[in-house]
């Protein structure tokens, strides 16, 4: 994760994942030790156990584990139906598993732009695209819920209602964000989260989960996870292996108990950043909507002159990220969509200017003035 050519020893890293994990290694030694001895390693109570749990830390009726957010994101759009000749819309500023996961089930993805002062899916463009395109078969939205903070889903839900198309929510990046105390999943048809280690709530690998109220959804998607089946040999339908490891069940059920101490901590970091941040007139500290829960996944501000400070970083031995530098829409993968530059020009505005500045629940407030001093 750091990268730093000058050779010289970092001080800062961009995160420190063991900070988190350390109060809880005997918790987790022994219950990896206690699989271990019985060979519970595929399915198995932790499963049942850590997608109840989840489910309410979500406030939502059902949570299916899986082997990823991607693959949440997968599932979900299979279970809805959604395949060839369908169009799903989505943005592009976001991780490229956003718009794969529409490709994977054989749909078109198709970009609107963002807001520029929250990041995430602008509902008016939303409204524009489904009015310019009424011969496509859009059968579904993915807003992004970005660095912690979710997009405006009343308006969204709102448009997508009335245009007769599904909501999909991408959590990965906001586990215990909320808008008037509903968590992703509850608005939404469905919410895909994202349990890579450097997540809000992360596992010791690959694993996700998809949220929902809708019973007989969560039924589809769980049968999907495990190839189409209900019971031993007896298949429904086809299906894939998408599931989620026992272990890694059980070590997200111990780092579970501690994810709503340690997002409080993130938004008590996030905000000594952006007090000491405040009278800089060359940066845009991130700005979280009002009646919005910001868990800040990422702190992420921007800077008119991005290189400039990066080489002070670098100098200072400062670790940073760029989420993310090349929008999709301008990404070799996706040229087959017909995109080009200027299409959306808030993303690729953006781009150019965001910087990620560490952030993890335990980091120091004297290490947060250190950055502060070099930015
Ligand atoms: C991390 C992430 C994903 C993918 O999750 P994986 O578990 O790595 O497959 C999808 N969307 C967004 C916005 C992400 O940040």
């Amino acid at each position: 994760m750091n990268t730093n050519p000058n050779k010289k020893p970092i001080k800062v890293p961009f995160m420190d994942l063991y900070a988190g994990i350390r109060d809880s290694y005997p918790e987790l030694i022994e219950k990896i030790g206690y699989l271990i001895k019985k060979t519970q390693f595929i399915g198995g109570e932790e499963i049942g156990c850590f997608e109840k749990e989840f489910a309410d830390f979500c406030r939502a009726k059902r949570a299916v584990a899986c082997s990823s957010g991607t693959d949440a994101l997968i599932l979900t759009l299979k279970a809805l139906g959604i395949g060839h000749g369908d169009v799903v819309i989505t943005v592009p500023h976001t991780f490229i598993a956003t718009a794969e996961a529409i490709s994977a089930v054989g749909a078109r993805a198709a970009f609107v732009d963002i807001e520029q002062k929250y990041f995430t899916m602008d509902p008016e463009k939303l409204q524009q695209y489904i009015k310019e395109h009424p011969k496509e078969k859009i059968k579904a939205v993915i807003p992004v819920h970005l660095y912690g903070q979710m997009a405006d889903m009343e308006s969204i839900c709102a448009i997508a209602g009335k245009a007769g198309i599904k909501v999909v929510e991408d959590a990965a990046q906001a586990h215990g964000a909320e808008i008037k105390g509903k968590r992703p999943g509850a608005f939404g048809d469905a919410a895909a989260y994202s349990f890579y280690p450097g997540k809000n709530l992360g596992a010791f690998g690959d694993a996700g989960a998809v949220v929902t109220n809708n019973e007989s959804l969560a039924v589809k998607i769980k049968m999907l996870s495990d190839h189409g089946r209900i019971r031993k040999y007896e298949h429904e339908i086809e299906g894939f292996n998408c599931r989620m490891d026992s272990i890694q069940a059980a070590i997200l059920r111990v780092k579970l108990k501690r994810l709503e101490k340690a997002n409080a901590l993130r938004i008590a970091k996030a905000d000594i950043y952006n007090s000491m941040l405040k009278d800089r007139k060359d940066i845009t500290c991130p700005q979280a909507r009002e009646n919005y829960k910001h868990v800040y996944h990422l702190y992420v501000v921007r800077v008119k002159e991005r290189d400039k400070t990066i080489e002070k970083f670098k100098k200072a031995g400062v670790s940073f990220g760029i989420h993310y530098p090349i929008p999709l829409h301008l990404q070799p993968a996706y040229k087959y969509l017909g995109y080009g530059q200027g299409d959306f020009p808030i993303s690729e505005k953006l781009s150019k200017e965001i910087l990620s500045l560490p952030l993890w629940p335990e980091i120091e407030e004297t290490t947060i003035e250190y950055i502060c001093k070099n930015i």
